[in-house]
């Protein structure tokens, strides 16, 4: 029981993510600083320990700027 609590809570802590659109990781894609180029995957925020603002955005590692969220191009087509 307690384990399910502990999971459930990370995940709804972690992203901001509508049931059933997880990709195979839990990864619906990256944050990006567009000054430094620098990338990190929405499943590796936490684990890196990136700081968030108080949306959740997690700030650059070099800049201490705030990432941009790029969804990962799945199956579905923007266009
Ligand atoms: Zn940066």
């Amino acid at each position: 029981m307690g384990i399910f609590d502990t999971v459930t809570g990370f995940l709804e802590s972690s992203t901001e993510r509508a049931p059933g659109t997880a990709g195979d990781d839990g990864s619906e894609g990256s944050y990006w600083c567009d000054d430094c180029g620098v990338r990190v995957r929405d499943v590796d925020v936490d684990e890196k320990g990136l700081p968030r603002d108080n949306k959740g955005t997690p700030r650059c590692p070099d800049c201490d700027g705030r990432m941009r969220f790029e969804r990962a191009s799945g199956t579905g087509c923007a266009c």
